[in-house]
């Protein structure tokens, strides 16, 4: 049967973009198995982007909306106080924030990644009086003018200059035994570096799109000591990589750090129902009434669902060591191929379910992904030149679901090489 695209791209724009990697017309979606409207089954490892952590339309999760507007529950509440809110504030407080010792003031921002990264710089400034946003290279933050100019990539940013960013080398970047904090340190102190005293430093602690780059974790205390001796506080963008993501709820947990302010948004809505949530410290709420005003904000049934997902996977911390299971096959299955494939592949490396493999040559990763389509697998690139594989399943995935997809990656490296 003929795949019919033209309605695509007769009408949408240039801008789409994964679509242009998977071209099939998907219309069904369960657990991590995607299907095409012939039928055809592809293993998912690619995940909504970190928006899908517990699998296409949970059934805790779809029960739960279901249930919900069923009973006629409102969906559009604008940012009124609802039940639906209340009970995902007090789950989130009791079930995620308590047990690790953590205190947050919670904003629902509009429910995007760049929305509430937005937020959380407008605030970072609002409340130090300062301007300088520190950023790191290869970092990911979003596509609109803020979190775009806190954005690494060149690509992304072509054509349009910001001022008030300083972006500086990240962790790992400038090699083995390279002390990034006292350079940082040094440019702070030096009044002709062009580095201003920074309103936050923002990061991932592990960089999704920039390559699957991740900090360690003296690298992470070392820049909450720094900042606070400078007076600037810590955002710690967890959109992909919090939520379970890197093996914990969130990413800078195995650090013991408190950054002064959080991002979540992708998995927080369950599977796939956009929200946002921005955590702060109490102190740091010097917000006025609707001074960060949203549509968007109070969307009861990503409530719903982030209530279910909190209830059904983070009660205690059993889920943790579901994760750790298949992080491991995933990470001794990249090292393998690191291996066998010495010189094709440079680096293995990752952490939870969020790894990669990074190829010295950037086509033969496209013509592998492309490979693995063909095998049924979605599985996509990062890094500045997409030269890395991007392993994330869903982190309840079966394991013979996952074992089937790492087949399909091993196989298809095969075949790309003849
Ligand atoms: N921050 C990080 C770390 C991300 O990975 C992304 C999305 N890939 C964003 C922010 C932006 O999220 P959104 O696409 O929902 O605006």
């Amino acid at each position: 049967m003929e795949k019919n695209l033209s309605v695509f791209e007769d009408n949408e724009s240039q801008v789409r973009s994964y679509c242009r990697a998977f071209p099939s017309v998907f219309s069904k979606a369960k657990g991590s198995l995607l299907y095409d409207e012939f039928g055809n089954s592809y293993i998912d490892f690619l995940c909504g982007a970190g928006a899908v952590n517990y699998g296409h339309n949970n059934p805790i999760i779809k029960d739960a909306i279901m249930a919900y507007l069923d009973n006629d529950g409102i969906a559009m509440g604008l940012d009124f106080h609802t039940q639906a809110k209340r009970e995902f504030i007090q789950t989130f407080n009791e079930q995620i924030l308590m047990p690790r010792n953590l205190r947050y003031r919670m904003q629902f921002t509009s429910p995007t990644g760049t929305s509430v990264v937005e937020s959380a710089i407008k605030l970072a400034r609002k409340f130090t009086g300062r301007e300088n946003i520190i950023a790191f290279t290869n970092g990911y933050h979003g596509m609109t003018g803020v979190s775009l100019s806190v954005t690494g990539n060149r690509y992304n940013r072509q054509a349009i200059s910001y001022s008030s960013v300083s972006r500086l080398p990240f962790f790992g970047y400038m090699g083995e035994g390279f002390d990034e904090i006292a350079h940082y340190r040094k440019l702070l102190l030096d009044n002709s570096s062009g580095v201003d005293l920074p309103a936050a430093f923002i990061l991932e602690t592990v960089q999704g799109e920039g390559g699957i780059n991740v900090a360690s974790e003296k690298w992470l205390q070392g820049l909450m000591e720094l900042a606070k001796e400078f007076g600037a506080l810590v955002i710690v963008d967890d959109v992909q990589a919090g939520c379970g993501r890197t093996g914990k709820f969130f990413s800078f947990e195995r650090a013991g750090i408190e950054p002064d302010l959080v991002c979540l948004s992708k998995s927080i809505g369950g599977f796939g129902i956009p929200m946002a949530l921005l955590l702060f410290k109490d102190a740091l709420d010097v917000w006025g009434a609707g001074e960060d005003n949203g549509t968007f904000r109070g969307n009861n049934m990503a409530f719903v669902a982030a209530a279910a997902m909190v209830n059904g996977y983070w009660h205690g911390f059993e889920f943790e060591q579901e994760i750790a299971q298949r992080a491991a096959i995933v990470s001794d299955f990249c090292h393998r191929m690191h291996r066998e494939h010495s010189g094709l592949i440079k680096i293995a490396r990752g952490l939870g379910l969020m790894q990669g493999m990074e190829f010295f040559d950037e086509n033969l990763t496209a013509q592998i992904s492309k490979l693995c389509f063909k095998n049924g697998l979605v599985i996509e690139r990062a890094g500045d030149r997409d030269q890395v594989l991007k392993i994330m399943p869903a982190l309840n995935v079966d394991l013979d679901v996952l074992r089937k997809g790492l087949d399909i990656v091993e196989y298809s490296i095969a075949e790309s090489i003849g």
